[in-house]
């Protein structure tokens, strides 16, 4: 008999066991067994967790499977794009996790290995590109274009036609000010937002700010 398709919560800490319920309900709606699905992690502290069994990166390729599928539930974003690099290596494949409340408009491309949380909404015409990470009640609006590896925090308001690029990532609660078509607010590549923080001017490639108006932080 051929065996099952397998599937991964890639990382077992904090962000992986608040994805994890995630996996879990999506594929029950599929009627997959909930043993068809495993943490893998690089550094397991224990056999199983929350009901689910660990499984170093080796132990999931050798267990028998017609596929195998991982999402990458790391909030680190370089951490992120190794392990895709990985497992695009070694074939397994990206997986997509969608809360059943998250919201989705009108004509959005969403690049592979997402995970949308509960209450997450996306706008419509967005563009989303690879492992984006949008947690709890964030949200994107209309005409933003969000790069590969971007991670927004919990609640997140991301305001129309954004560009949010590569590697960047968004704190607890910032608020970004609206662009206009033509003229996108920029979210330079692997830039920082501070929790909390109100950003309403362009913020250039690897700069961190925080604060409201949002401005960069003096270097200590
Ligand atoms: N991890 C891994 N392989 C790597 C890097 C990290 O399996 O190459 C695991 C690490 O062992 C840990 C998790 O990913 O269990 C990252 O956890 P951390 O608490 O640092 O971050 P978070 O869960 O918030 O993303």
């Amino acid at each position: 008999m051929k065996a099952a398709p397998l599937f991964a919560v890639y990382g077992a800490s904090g962000c992986g066991r608040s994805v994890m319920p995630l996996a879990r309900s999506q594929l029950q709606r599929q009627g997959v067994l909930p043993t068809r699905l495993v943490f893998v992690d690089d550094r397991p502290e224990a056999d199983a967790l929350n009901g689910q069994r660990v499984q170093r990166y080796e132990e999931f390729l050798e267990t028998s499977a017609s596929t195998r599928h991982a999402v990458l539930a790391i909030a680190d974003s370089a951490v992120r794009e190794r392990l895709a690099d990985r497992c695009r290596a070694s074939g397994v494949q990206p997986w997509t996790l969608m809360a059943n409340n998250a919201m989705v408009m009108d004509e959005v491309t969403l690049g592979e290995g997402a995970i949308l949380s509960p209450f997450i909404t996306l706008g419509s015409n967005v563009r989303i590109g690879r492992h984006f990470h949008a947690n709890l009640y964030s949200y994107v609006e209309h005409d933003c274009v969000i790069g590969d590896f971007v991670t927004f925090a919990p609640g997140v308001k991301c305001n129309g036609n954004v560009v949010v690029e590569d590697h960047a990532y968004v704190g607890t609660g910032a608020v970004i000010k609206q662009g206009t078509p033509g003229q996108p607010l920029v979210i330079g590549r692997g830039a920082v937002i501070g929790m909390g923080a109100v950003v309403t001017r362009h913020v250039p490639a690897g700069t961190t700010v925080a604060g409201n108006p949002a401005r960069p932080l003096a270097r200590g």
